[in-house]
This record gives structure tokens, C-alpha cells and sequence, in this order.
């Protein structure tokens, strides 16, 4: 956790409207890096990571869509993945054994750390994946890249890949003859970036006088935790959403008090498919371990599939909408939302992955497919460049001291 999270003036937080978005970027996250990033270095991260839009659509005057889906992989992790990225390039700069960083992916996670680091010097990515159980769209989009990205394509499931990558972190002896890393989805540096697109809704939002809700859909709830973040740096919400799947731990929580994490269920939102969100102590954290603070900050609710199915055919009958099962799950959120507190306010809802990329359920929702885009139709053409290699640890390690 930050040690302190400064308020900014009410002068700065109107620059936030005006000045370039990646100067606004720069500013959010300059007092949490400190010293030890120097702030040439920092702006290159912020300049290098954010290069892709975010676009607010507006389908009513209560009902805001803000697409975080416009970088390399089609999702809102390419915020944090790349940012990381860099600055960990940064920080073994002076090392001289390049740095492996080693990634257990079922699908989505994969794509997003090997286009974060694609291309930055002194990191290399191994990915473990297991064979013919993720889908060629995902597999296509990290096994094409080349460079410093290097697939493994595991005879086995993901339990394996994960436990081949445990079993590497706790060999003492690999330990000390290769430079190995994690690129853990709680590290800080993926979630300070995340404020950047609060501040881009703050930038393009209309001026209204009602209170904005903002409806997040959440996993292990990083992108809610940066979500307060930007709202104590004085980006005016006047309550989140914690809108789940039926992994609705954090919502019951909040109902009852009570925290019983628990094995992860599959649905159709499978990217929130968390049982022991890994964020919550920092939300507890943020609102003083007080249930009633958590409460005045969140209220949540938990979609099952029917609704989320549901959801997405109105959207697109009504606006003409296409979203993907994530983000009807926020909009679910904010509807349940607006059905108990009937007083004027606006909803913005966090538009978390590209509907092609859950092309069969958003095609099960609306009778059709959406359109594929051009970045997801070229990696199909790529060939696969990915090693198979068995389940067994010591060719894994063979692989690593040999590479
Ligand atoms: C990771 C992910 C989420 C959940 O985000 P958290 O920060 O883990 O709560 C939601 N939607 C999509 C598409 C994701 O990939």
C-alpha cells in the first residue's frame, strides 16, 4: 500500500481536464514513485505504456460505457501489464544476467504479460501453457510474438504449468544459477496505472450535477482498488459498484459482514472467476478494516449467467450495443444498483475486454458473432512458434538453465 495518498488541489484536478492525457498520467502517478524512479524515466514508461485510446460512449444521460479495451490484447490488463513491464526494465537495468520472468497462464493472463514485455531489454518471458485447452484466439495471441517471449507448451493442465512454476521459485539451486521473477497480478505496479483511466472518464465525461456511480466489474479487485485510489486523489465518485459473477464474495460481504473466501466457480465472465479475491485486504485497508466505510465506498451485487446472457441481448437491442460478458456484468451491477437507490445520479459502467474476445457467448447473447478486429484476425495468421515440453519438472528446469 502507498504510505500516503495526497488529495490534490482543486487548481491541479481541473489541469486534469485540460492538459495532454499522458502529461495527466505522469502527474497522477509522479508522487507515488518517489525518488526512486527519476522522472525522465518515468515519463518514458507513462509515454510507452499508454499508447492506445480510451473511449467513453455515452448510451443514455445515466448510462456511461468507458472501453478500456483498446490496447494489444483487447482488455483493461494492458494498463497494468505494460506499465509494469517497464518499470521492471528499469529496475534491472544495472543487472547483468538478463531477468526471466515466468508466467502459468490459463489464457487471458498470458497474452497480456507477453505483450507487456514484448521488446523491453533485459527481460525475457517464459510462458507455460497447457496444451489444447485454451482457445487458438488466446493461445495465437502470445505463442506469435517471438523476440524475448518464449511459449511453452505444456502436455498437461494448468495446475501443472502453475505447480512446474512454484516448484522453479523454491529450487534453491536454479535460484542462484538463473535470474527468475513472477509477474503477480498484486504487484503495485500494475495497479497504479489503473488510476489513468478514472482521470481519462474525469477528462470526457459531460458536467452533470448528479452524483456519479462508477460500476466495476470485478475479479480480485485491483481495478476497484485503484478505482479509490483515484477517487482519494479527488476524482469526484460518489460510490463504487463491486459488480461480480457469482463469485459474489465481496457482495456478500458487504450485505452480511462477513468474508468467507471460497473455490472459485466457472461462468461465463471466466476472467472473474475468483473465489479468494487477492485485493481485498488492500479495500479493507483503504477504508480503515471498518464494514460501514467499506459499505459508504461499495455496494455490490453478484449476476448469474441467465442475467449476464440477458443483459447483453437488451444492450444490443436497445443501443445497438455489443458487450462482452464482463462488462454486462457491470452493467448488471449498476442497474441493481439504480433499482434500490432511486434518487438522480449517472452510471458509469468499466468496459473491461473486447466482445471478441468471447466471440461464442456473446454469439449464444445476440444470434451473431461480433466483428473480429484487426489485431485479433492478424495474430490468427502467425504461425506458432511455441516448444512442447512435458509436465515433468526437470525438463522444465533443463529448459530454464540451458535458455
Ligand atoms: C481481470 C479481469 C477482470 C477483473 O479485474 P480485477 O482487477 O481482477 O477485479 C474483469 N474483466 C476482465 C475482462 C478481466 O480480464
Amino acid at each position: 500500500m502507498p504510505v500516503e495518498i495526497a488529495r490534490r488541489s482543486p487548481e491541479e484536478l481541473e489541469e486534469f481536464r485540460r492538459l495532454p492525457f499522458t502529461e495527466v498520467c505522469f502527474r497522477v502517478v509522479k508522487p507515488f514513485a518517489g525518488p526512486e524512479v527519476p522522472e525522465e524515466i518515468l515519463w518514458q514508461v507513462v509515454s510507452e505504456a499508454i499508447n492506445f485510446p480510451v473511449k467513453l460512449i455515452s448510451l443514455s444521460p445515466a448510462l456511461h460505457i468507458l472501453e478500456l479495451f483498446h490496447g494489444p490484447t483487447l482488455a483493461f490488463k494492458d494498463f497494468g501489464a505494460r506499465f509494469m513491464a517497464r518499470l521492471m526494465g528499469y529496475f534491472v537495468r544495472s543487472e547483468s544476467r538478463p531477468l526471466t520472468v515466468l508466467v502459468a497462464t490459463s489464457g487471458d493472463t498470458g497474452s497480456a504479460v507477453a505483450h507487456g514485455f514484448l521488446g523491453v531489454s533485459g527481460i525475457r518471458v517464459v510462458i507455460l501453457y497447457p496444451s489444447k485447452r485454451i482457445s487458438e484466439a488466446q493461445e495465437k495471441q502470445f505463442t506469435t510474438l517471438g523476440e524475448n517471449i518464449t511459449a511453452l507448451e505444456v502436455s498437461g493442465t494448468f495446475d501443472d504449468c502453475q505447480r512446474l512454476v512454484k516448484q522453479a521459485f523454491s529450487d534453491a539451486e536454479l535460484n542462484k544459477r538463473a535470474f527468475i521473477t513472477s509477474a503477480n497480478s498484486i504487484n503495485i505496479g500494475r495497479l497504479l496505472p489503473q488510476m489513468f483511466y478514472h482521470v481519462a472518464a474525469y477528462r470526457q465525461l459531460p458536467v452533470a450535477s448528479v452524483p456519479l456511480i462508477v460500476s466495476v466489474p470485478s475479479g480480485n479487485f485491483g481495478n476497484l482498488t485503484a478505482g479509490i485510489f483515484a477517487k482519494r486523489i479527488g476524482l469526484p465518485v460518489a460510490r463504487f459498484v463491486a459488480s461480480t459473477n457469482a463469485n459474489d464474495v465481496v457482495p456478500e460481504y458487504l450485505r452480511t459482514g462477513e468474508f468467507h473466501p471460497r473455490a472459485a466457480k466457472p461462468t461465463f465472465s471466466n476472467a472473474m472467476d475468483v473465489g479468494s479475491p487477492n485485493n481485498f485486504p488492500r479495500l479493507l485497508d483503504l477504508c480503515r478494516n471498518r464494514l460501514e466505510y467499506v459499505q459508504r465506498e461499495i455496494w455490490g451485487h453478484g449476476a448469474t449467467d441467465e442475467e449476464t446472457l440477458i443483459v447483453m441481448k437488451s444492450l444490443h437491442e436497445r443501443f445497438g450495443y455489443i458487450a462482452d460478458p464482463h462488462t454486462a456484468v457491470g452493467v448488471l451491477g449498476w442497474e441493481a444498483y439504480r433499482g434500490e437507490h432511486p434518487e438522480p445520479a449517472q452510471g458509469l459502467v468499466l468496459a473491461t475486454a473486447h466482445p471478441a474476445k468471447f466471440a461464442d457467448i456473446v454469439a449464444r447473447a445476440i444470434g451473431a458473432a461480433p466483428p473480429l478486429p484487426d489485431r485479433l484476425a492478424a495474430y490468427l495468421q502467425r504461425p506458432k512458434l511455441s516448444q512442447a515440453i512435458s509436465s515433468h519438472y526437470d525438463d522444465f528446469k533443463q529448459f530454464l538453465l540451458a535458455h
